[in-house]
């Protein structure tokens, strides 16, 4: 399918005028027409709930959009707990799906009232150190069946390599111990593989997790409040993938659920899911403009974004389509690496690219950034964090976060002796 950017040029080089290159541009109406179908094709089940990955975008005024579709928020940190907490998301609308959990963050989610989700058996004695023995009513349990998860195209992922989840044993008597410690109403999770471009990942997943809770409900008697199918529903990355269906998607756990839940008598389980990745990839871009070429044994072009803007080129090779703003139907009859300035050979947002004869000044737009593009930033080379923008549906463009500054950068040394020479407020 052709990637078409949702903006022009004209209205990229206007943005540009008031907010410098880079930026991450996300679009609004992706966002909400993405956000409604994913609301329709799972209405079939009346408690669905989708908890919107934050770590895949933690901004607040995104976070606010999902929220006009009910949608709650999953998060495995303090600072994606207060950013929902902020939006004023209710504990319910909250799932803590963390790992490796400090003890702190466990109370921040037991005091926000969120919905608990322990990814290992030894975590209730953790937890039962921090809170006594005032367990949530309802908490959630994640399960890792080891092995490979395969559909018919081929292994998936691979659950035996991956630090996340319980044992099928563990789990069960991780329900027990729950239920010993009062809680009354269970959930069950499990993610098994990572950016599905497949109709068939959540079914599929979903017949395990649903034939799982029916033997857990049947022997030890508990009640399932929920099934929660978590992340992993894929972006398009490339022009020649054909890109995920949701209503496919809907369908296809609709029947699962009423072949295997609805005959135990289990037809009151919600079905919760955790996209980050398919609710906002397509709908954020990374903006940047060339500035440099250069003609040595290959042709590159420099662009003012690097890698510490949009890491996934760089740390997992991943594909991120390229459109050179205003040449979107030029012959692509150039062979460019595009890179950034960061002083590791590795910082290219393409290789070997194939794109329209690049000028110094043309802006590209740098497709399905925005899941797991600005999160992903970091400091390197003392490169800054980029301002995130909205195009609004009405098309005026809100800063919803500003760029970093070198005072921001500098901030943490603000109780040094330094903290003058590098123009940041010595904390007193
Ligand atoms: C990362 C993550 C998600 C979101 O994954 P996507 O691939 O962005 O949909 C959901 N749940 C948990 C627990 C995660 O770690």
């Amino acid at each position: 399918m052709k990637k078409i950017p949702f903006v022009t040029r004209a209205q990229a080089e206007a943005i540009a005028k008031d907010h410098p290159t880079p930026f991450y541009l996300y679009d609004e109406r992706g966002i909400r027409k993405n956000a409604e179908d994913v609301k329709k094709a799972f209405a079939w089940n009346p408690g669905f709930c989708e908890y919107f990955a934050v770590k895949a975008t933690p901004n607040p005024y995104l976070m606010q959009i999902m929220q006009d579709y009910g949608f709650g928020f999953d998060c495995s940190s303090k600072a994606e707990l207060l950013l929902s907490d902020a939006v004023g998301a209710p504990g319910p609308k909250i799932m803590f799906s963390s790992n490796d959990t400090p003890a702190e963050e466990y109370a921040l989610a037991k005091k926000l009232g969120a919905i608990i989700n322990l990814d290992d058996i030894t975590h209730i004695d953790f937890l039962a150190s921090i809170i006594g023995d005032e367990f949530p009513k309802t908490m959630c349990c994640r399960y890792n069946p080891g092995g490979v998860f395969q559909l018919s195209n081929g292994i998936m992922d691979n659950p035996g390599d991956s630090k996340y989840g319980m044992t099928k044993e563990q789990l069960f008597e991780a329900y027990a111990r729950l239920k010993e410690h009062g809680v009354e109403n269970f959930g069950l999770h499990a993610f098994l593989a990572s950016n599905t471009v497949t109709n068939d990942y959540y079914p599929e997943l979903a017949a395990q997790l649903f034939a799982l809770a029916k033997e857990a409900h049947e022997k030890l008697g508990i009640h399932f409040a929920f099934i929660n199918l978590s992340g992993g529903v894929g972006c398009a990355y490339k022009p020649d993938q054909e890109p995920n269906d949701i209503y496919a998607i809907g369908e296809g756990v609709r029947k699962v659920y009423e072949k295997i839940l609805v005959p135990a008598g289990m037809g009151d389980v919600a079905i919760y899911t955790e996209m980050g990745r398919f609710m906002m990839a397509p709908y954020g871009a990374l903006v940047t403009r060339a500035f440099h070429e250069k003609h040595i044994y290959k042709e590159y072009i420099g662009v003012d974004a690097c890698a510490a803007n949009l890491m996934r080129p760089a740390m997992y090779g991943a594909y991120h389509h390229i459109t050179v703003l205003g040449k979107e139907d030029a012959p692509c009859d150039h062979k460019y690496d595009v890179t950034g300035s960061l002083c590791e050979n590795n910082d290219k947002f393409a290789i070997d690219r194939m794109l329209p004869k690049i000028d110094m000044g043309d802006l590209l737009f740098i497709h399905d950034a925005g899941a797991h593009g600005f999160s992903m930033g970091y400091n390197y080379n003392g490169r800054l964090w980029c301002a995130e923008l909205l195009l609004k549906e009405d098309g005026s463009v809100k800063e919803i976060r500003r760029a970093e500054t070198v005072e921001d950068y500098f901030a943490t040394f603000d109780h040094t002796e330094f903290a003058g020479k590098l123009g940041v407020s010595p904390r007193s």
